[in-house]
């Protein structure tokens, strides 16, 4: 009788709740102590009906916590009107005291340039770490927000126990909101760590050699079981729909077979990510706040 060994899943709903639960008490500190709840405002240029099901779910999860979630559409009839009430909106939302953290949806619609939000967002308030100061910051190591699914990812794999210092680690993806910062913050956490990408000629011979699997490249099924070292951590970031099914860039069925222990989509890291962004949006409202009082003392000294 041969006994086939099964990857342990790695599932982030349990772990999102622990976080959650620490959200929703930050959140009534803040509440009570400022009178009024932290705020998220979701942005949204034209429509795109996945990223609309995402952003809706996150403003359901912000009154679950006692977060004001809210959601701004910006509406002209042409890119170049749709960039002035884009960065119009931003300005305003990053001006306003009761609003903590801004997400802005991605992708933007053809012809407005990631520009008009960087230099529109307030820093301080871009809980999903995409202006080049937060980059910047987790680039060179210093406390910023990073972006909620990379912050997802290492999570994972510290909360499931996984030994990351001194791992060889391969991400599967080099994008800046996901694959870069994920392998930035698995240097920083002590991996060695090699990014592959479109270009890579064998990404097999890389991932072959890796405790830690991290795919985030948007091709289902583009690592198997065959590209995996008997053992290894496979983290599946990807999102795709495939016959009106939703699945990650893993293929499950024969990387089971030989992993040690997988994030599946759904239900891996996808969970993670809500809940770390909403622990974002609760540490900006803390340091705005924090700000706040530095300077009304600082005007009475
Ligand atoms: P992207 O398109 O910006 O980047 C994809 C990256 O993968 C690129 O660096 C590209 O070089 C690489 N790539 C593409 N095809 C490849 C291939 N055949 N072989 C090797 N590398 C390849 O995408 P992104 O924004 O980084 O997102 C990546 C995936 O993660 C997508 O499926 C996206 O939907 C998903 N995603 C998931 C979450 C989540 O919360 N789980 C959040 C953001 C993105």
């Amino acid at each position: 009788m041969t006994v086939q060994a099964t990857a342990r899943i790695l599932e982030g709903a349990p772990i999102a709740e622990e976080i959650l639960a620490r959200v929703r008490a930050d959140v009534a500190d803040f509440t009570q102590s400022q009178g009024h709840p932290p705020g998220l405002t979701v942005v949204v240029c034209g429509s795109s009906a996945p990223s609309m099901v995402y952003l809706d779910r996150i403003l359901k999860a912000c009154a679950t916590v006692g977060i004001d979630g809210r959601m701004v559409h910006v509406t002209g009839d042409d890119p170049d009107t749709q960039s002035r009430e884009l960065a119009a909106a931003l300005r305003a939302l990053s001006a306003d005291d009761e609003v903590s953290g801004i997400i802005v949806q991605m992708p933007l619609p053809a012809g407005i340039g990631i520009k008009v939000v960087i230099d529109a967002i307030d820093p301080a308030k871009d809980i999903d770490g995409i202006h080049p100061l937060n980059a910047g910051r987790l680039r060179l190591g210093f406390e910023g927000f990073v972006p909620a699914t990379a912050h997802a990812t290492l999570e994972m794999l510290e909360r499931s126990g996984v030994q990351i210092a001194g791992a060889e680690a391969v991400v599967v993806g080099r994008s800046p909101v996901v694959g870069m910062p994920v392998a930035f913050m698995l240097a920083k956490t002590g991996a060695t760590v090699t990014v592959c990408h479109s270009r890579t000629r064998d990404i097999g011979a890389h991932t072959r050699q890796a405790d830690i699997v991290v795919v985030a490249a948007g091709h289902p099924g583009l690592v198997t079981g065959a590209m995996l070292k008997p053992g290894a951590v496979v983290i599946d970031v990807g999102i795709n729909v495939v016959d009106g099914h939703l699945v990650g860039d893993v293929d499950m069925a024969s990387a089971r077979e030989v992993a040690g222990a997988i994030a599946p989509v759904p239900g891996g890291v996808g969970p993670l990510t809500n809940a770390l962004l909403l622990a974002h949006l609760a540490r900006a409202a803390q340091r705005q706040a924090a700000e706040r009082s530095a300077v009304t003392a600082r005007g009475t000294e």
